[in-house]
């Protein structure tokens, strides 16, 4: 068993198509369709997971016919027709909601003493509204350790049905559970809803896969549904790909800005998760809807507020989506999403608080109040919650230092997530433009210099400091006597002055290399690189140098952004305002730590809010703080990101 997998950030946008396994809810569905039928059906796109592997058993236990062909993704099931007899059968759920709440109304519907159990997972979530119900209908039903949750004994007398009330604001299971089972009871059943349900979608999807087996389901009005007893006639089914699956490697495009397809989906989908994609693109992304695909290209993250009680599997996806976003995110609708594996609300509100993500938990949802220059690995619990693995480790696309606990328990619904998620990270043959350049930004004091030069060294590339052209201009103003506030007089000086950067810094010949460096040339520095003129003779230049050579390490703060967006690799370098100002502080002499820290405050704001080329993240940039690690951690992390980058 893996204890934790650590997690290699891309750092340029993930590229390519991924095809998800099967869709567990319709997999669940199908194949208790089809075990209750008469005939033989086959289920093609099938997917094999804990929770899949539970209904496999389950449908097994109750006397169905199954022949495998797992390497095709092929199941025949050939069904019951309708016959089910128990002589103290234990029906093992494992940890799958699915599987026990569609399985127990269906026990209900037979003959003879049986069991319902999972694990101790299953056992603490609720079960309450479904057993009375069936209770109400008259089941014989006995909780055997707690009020309300498994395992429970049932001695099962062929239950007639009839009509019930049950309120669907906690989850739909129990509903879509009731339906299916509907039936086999010989009055059938009339469901009425009470409350606002919550992910109505996957109760039309269980109607959806009643009629693909030939058993209709009336509708009169918004919250009844009408089931006639019946039979299910076998039939062959393609499942879909999961849409909650997906969303996983639509926000990794998101996230990286960059631009992933998932093959085998479309708007026609049965999947309410599906609506993910109308979220992302709510949130700036650009969507292509093909017959069988589904294409999202990443943009900015935009805020907004989002209500997903109908398709909330995918609240931890967005969650961590919105880590990255420009402005404020609000999850509402979702409250009941508690009970689930976890209590995912507050479990994504700890994990994302640990990577610097200001995050509130609400009655029924989230706010995420993002701020990417605070974002920080971590080590991830998981909570035994396959979800929490998967969004968490989106994080991990773009944030060093991100290690997720018990990764196997995505085995759950998606064996192959890591490996897959791994797929997109681009190879510069699969990428339509890419220079071959490790753009290096970041504020004063984040480790930059030292960590670009330390770079280049161990690559054996070349490296450029840009910074050391503005702090030129800036030093060549001075020595001619140009007042800085003068924008054409410096802007003349840059065009017309001769710089020349390698171990040494020469202005017109001169050796500058450490007045560049003074605090007078500091003050200078940051109005030369206001200069919107300026840049657009600097920049040029600085394409030509790094392209002249084939390419190296970059530092400085616009490199990601202007200079090199197509850049092979783009980090972004931050650390804490105290951190920073005690490096700096280390370098000074004369200067007090309060008057670095201050001189640092006022070059951030002057650099991230000028007008022209403002210090930002870049998009899809990794965002590594630099607080409290050795400049050989970080050289070796960024190494390594390279290296996953370029080697085959
Ligand atoms: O990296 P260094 O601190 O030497 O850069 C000095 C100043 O030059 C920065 O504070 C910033 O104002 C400016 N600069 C820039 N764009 C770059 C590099 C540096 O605006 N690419």
């Amino acid at each position: 068993m893996n204890q934790r997998v650590a997690l290699t950030p891309f750092g340029a946008a993930a590229t390519g198509s991924v095809l998800v396994p099967g869709s567990k809810s319709h997999t669940n569905r199908a194949l208790l369709c089809a075990a209750l039928a008469e005939g033989t059906s086959k289920l093609s796109g099938v997917l094999f997971a804990d929770d899949t592997e539970a209904m496999l058993e389950a449908v097994r236990s109750l006397g169905a016919e199954v022949v495998e062909h797992r390497s095709e993704l092929i199941l025949q099931v050939t069904g019951l027709g309708g016959r089910l007899r128990f002589n103290g059968s234990v029906i093992n759920s494992r940890s799958s909601g699915t599987t026990s709440r569609f399985i127990l109304p269906v026990l209900a519907a037979g003959r003879g003493p049986a069991t319902l159990d999972g694990s101790e997972q299953l056992r603490s979530r609720p079960f309450a509204e479904q057993i009375s119900a069936l209770r109400a209908l008259g089941c014989d039903l006995r909780e055997t350790r707690a009020p309300g949750e498994l395992p429970l004994d049932i001695v099962a007398d062929e239950l007639a049905g009839g009509e019930i009330e049950i309120a669907a604001d906690s989850g739909s299971q129990f509903v879509s559970g009731l339906l299916l089972a509907a039936p086999l009871y010989s009055k059938g059943l009339t469901i009425h809803l009470s409350g606002k349900p919550v992910s109505r979608p996957y109760i039309e999807m269980t109607v959806k896969v009643m009629e693909d087996f030939g058993v209709n389901v009336e509708q009169p009005n918004e919250s009844t549904y009408v089931v006639h007893s019946g039979k299910y006639r076998a039939t062959d089914v393609d499942i879909e790909p999961d849409a909650t699956a997906a969303s996983y490697f639509f926000g990794a495009a998101a996230i990286t800005h960059g631009r992933v397809r998932v093959e085998g989906l479309h708007k026609q989908s049965i999947q309410g998760d599906i609506q993910f994609v109308d979220v992302l693109q709510q949130l700036g992304a650009k969507v292509t809807w093909g017959d069988a695909f589904i294409e999202v290209e990443g943009d900015r993250i935009r805020g907004g507020s989002f209500d997903l009680r109908d398709f909330s599997d995918t609240v931890q996806t967005l969650a961590a989506v919105a880590a990255f976003a420009d402005s404020e995110i609000e999850i509402k609708g979702v409250g009941f999403i508690r009970a689930k594996e976890t209590d995912r609300l507050a479990a994504m509100t700890s994990e994302l608080a640990k990577c610097g993500v200001d995050i509130t938990e609400t009655a029924n949802g989230l706010v995420i109040r993002p701020d990417k220059w605070l974002l920080r690995g971590g080590v991830i619990e998981t909570y035994d919650d396959h979800r929490m693995a998967m969004s968490m480790s989106l994080i991990g696309l773009r944030v060093p230092g991100i290690e997720i606990l018990n990764p196997d328990c995505v085995k759950k619904t998606f064996p192959d997530f890591f490996p897959c998620l791994e797929h997109l990270r681009p190879r510069p043959q699969q990428r339509s433009k890419v220079v071959a350049v490790v753009a290096i930004d970041g504020p004063a004091g984040s480790g930059k210099s030292t960590v670009a030069r330390r770079l280049a060294a161990d690559l054996n590339l070349p490296h450029f400091d840009t910074g050391a052209m503005y702090r030129a201009v800036g030093v060549a103003a001075l020595r001619a006597g140009v007042d800085v506030e003068d924008a054409d007089g410096i802007t003349k000086l840059a065009t017309e002055a001769e710089i020349e950067i390698s171990d040494r810094v020469f202005i017109d010949g001169v050796d500058v290399t450490e007045e560049i460096r003074t605090q007078e040339a500091n003050q200078l520095v940051s109005v030369v690189a206001a200069n919107a003129e300026v840049r657009r003779v600097l920049v040029p230049r600085q394409r030509e140098w790094a392209t002249g050579l084939g390419g190296g390490v970059m530092e400085g703060r616009d490199i990601g952004t202007e200079v090199f967006p197509d850049a092979l690799l783009k980090v972004f370098l931050t650390a804490d305002l105290s951190v920073r100002a005690e490096r700096r502080f280390a370098e000074s002499s004369g200067l007090t730590l309060g008057h670095v820290s201050e001189d640092l405050k006022r070059r951030d704001e002057v650099d991230s809010t000028r007008e022209d080329s403002p210090l930002l993240v870049a998009p899809g940039a990794v965002i590594f703080d630099t607080s409290g690690l050795s400049v050989d951690d970080v050289v070796s992390q960024i190494a390594t990101m390279f290296r996953a980058l370029v080697d085959d």
